[in-house]
């Protein structure tokens, strides 16, 4: 009998005494010490009541004993779902709701405002502050240190992870053993991890990118990972010498070149920079290789998903690109209305095949099914062309796509082309009604300097290089792109911002 995804990531690890973490404050936590109070977690979960296939839902800070919970979860069969920390107790509402959680487990200070949502439901509620104490952890120190794994199937849920939010309300993506384990080996493999990386974690562990790449990527290697609360410039530059891998949003990269003291030497120590959820642009990615001689390595992925794409770790890794399909990964750029499969090099819908994709949403079989092709292809939303070498290049969402007098405009071309001119920090042109054209393209421009940029500098470089149908109508400059914690600029709120004024 066997538990393929907590035998392949804890289980054979459970007497090593080789460090897991490496914590902010300078102490480590080695497998054995973090596999034995996994057990006892496990235990707690397991004598309230909760059973196989019952949801854990946990909005806390990130510590190690939210890992330490996920790895108990996979160990007792629970299904593992982490909440987003921005989330408002109306917002953790539906996530109970929708999921039928068994227990809830949050930060002490918001105990009192999810007590009533709780109890409504019938969820058991539990504590955990950042320094990872609170009532559950109080409950399991007395519990053995051993506990005998519930038998699981690779086809079995281990998690109900939300997706982001980004377009409209997160669907909750149903992922097995299987969708997280293939990920977990073939990335493990890809980026070459073994037992003496060290890996930089400054990302949230309640998405994707966090939890299931940085974490699963590490315990298939058996490595160890710096582990540290959040993203914060001068924390990540000062323990960057012990590391020899970071993973990241574009972001935190950005925010690395914005300080003077990241330099060539600060990052000679590592062997790769990984970046994902986000689009990172080419002027990003060779300021970066400029400054540090490192390559990016740009992957891409979904909630849904895992990871389906990644620049290749030996070989060119191309600016602008996410990369060539994963190894046990199949991709297609399709007709969006008809599903007909395009040539290559023209653009259209990414659709993805794999034992990475999700078993589907829950409680969403309409949606699950629309998403879905009966040859078992999954439709990303994302739009994308696939270069002669196999490189996908993604031009942006479906739901972004904007179609002017019958024309297709992508904001990714009119946003990169923005982004190179002077005056211009970043862009992010969003589609606002138009009375003869439909829809027509309007440019939010983050200026780099006081009085900048020069709109009509601006407006002259887009008559030079676009069509005409590509010019945005429209220009708002404002201070800073409304982003959300995986740093994805948020369109739906420019949209809300700026789509009525400029009919
Ligand atoms: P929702 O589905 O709720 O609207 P979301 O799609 O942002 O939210 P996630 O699953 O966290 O939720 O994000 C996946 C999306 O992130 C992808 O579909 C893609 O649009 C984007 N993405 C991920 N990696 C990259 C990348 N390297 N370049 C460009 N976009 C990326
Ligand atoms: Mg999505």
């Amino acid at each position: 009998m066997a538990n393929p995804l907590y035998d392949m990531l804890f289980a054979r690890h459970s007497d090593r005494p080789a460090p897991l973490m490496r914590l902010a404050g300078g102490g480590t936590l080695s497998y054995a010490e973090f596999l034995a109070r996994t057990a006892q977690f496990a235990r707690l979960f397991a004598d309230a009541g909760i059973e196989p296939g019952d949801r854990l839902a946990l909005q806390v800070a990130k510590t190690p004993e939210a890992l330490m919970i996920y790895a108990a979860c996979l160990r007792a069969g629970i299904v593992f779902l982490p909440l987003n920390t921005a989330y408002t107790p109306a917002e953790i509402a539906y996530f109970v709701q929708d999921s039928g959680a068994k227990i809830l487990i949050c930060d002490p200070a918001r105990r009192e405002a999810l007590a009533p949502v709780a109890e409504h439901e019938g969820t058991r509620i539990e504590t955990m502050g950042a320094d990872g104490l609170g009532s559950l952890a109080a409950r399991t120190f007395s519990l053995p240190e051993r506990f005998e794994t519930v038998d699981r199937s690779g086809s079995d849920l281990a998690a109900l992870l939300y997706t982001s939010g980004t377009t409209g309300r997160a669907k909750g993506a149903m992922l097995t053993q299987d969708n997280l384990l293939s990920n977990a080996r073939t990335l493990t493999d890809l980026w070459r991890f073994a037992e003496d990386d060290v890996l930089l974690h400054a990302l949230p562990v309640f998405h994707a990118h966090g939890l299931f790449v940085a974490c699963n990527v590490t315990l298939m290697a058996g490595g160890s990972m710096i582990f540290l609360p959040k993203f914060d410039t001068g924390q990540v530059l000062e323990r960057m010498p012990q590391a020899t891998a970071m993973m990241g949003v574009p972001t935190f990269y950005t925010r690395l070149l914005a300080e003077p003291g990241f330099t060539r030497d600060a990052a000679s120590h590592m062997r790769v920079f990984i970046s994902g959820s986000a689009p990172m642009t080419e002027t990003v990615h060779r300021r970066f290789e400029d400054r540090t001689g490192h390559r990016i390595l740009e992957r891409y992925g979904m909630t849904e998903t895992g990871m389906n794409t990644s620049n290749p770790y030996e070989g060119e890794r191309r600016a602008g690109t996410v990369g060539l399909p994963l190894p046990d990964v199949e991709l297609r750029v399709t007709d969006p209305d008809t599903g007909a499969e395009r040539p290559r090099g023209e653009t259209g819908m990414i659709e993805v095949r794999g034992p990475n994709v999700f078993a589907g949403y829950w409680n969403m079989p309409k949606k699950t099914a629309e998403e879905m092709r009966a040859d078992g292809f999954f439709i990303t939303g994302d739009l994308g062309h696939v270069d002669a070498d196999g490189y996908l290049t993604i031009s942006g969402r479906k739901t972004d796509l904007i179609i002017s007098g019958g024309y297709n405009v992508y904001p990714k071309e009119i946003e990169a082309l923005l982004d190179t001119l002077p005056g211009i920090a970043e862009s992010a042109v969003i589609g606002v009604p138009h009375e003869d054209f439909g829809e027509t393209p309007l440019a939010v421009l983050i200026p780099d300097a006081p009085d900048a940029p020069d709109l009509a500098a601006v407006q002259a470089a887009m008559a030079e290089r676009l069509a005409r149908y590509k010019h945005p109508t429209h220009y708002e400059v404002i201070e800073e792109l409304p982003r959300n914690a995986m740093g994805k600029v948020q369109k739906t709120v420019l949209k809300e911002r700026f789509g009525r004024s400029s009919a």
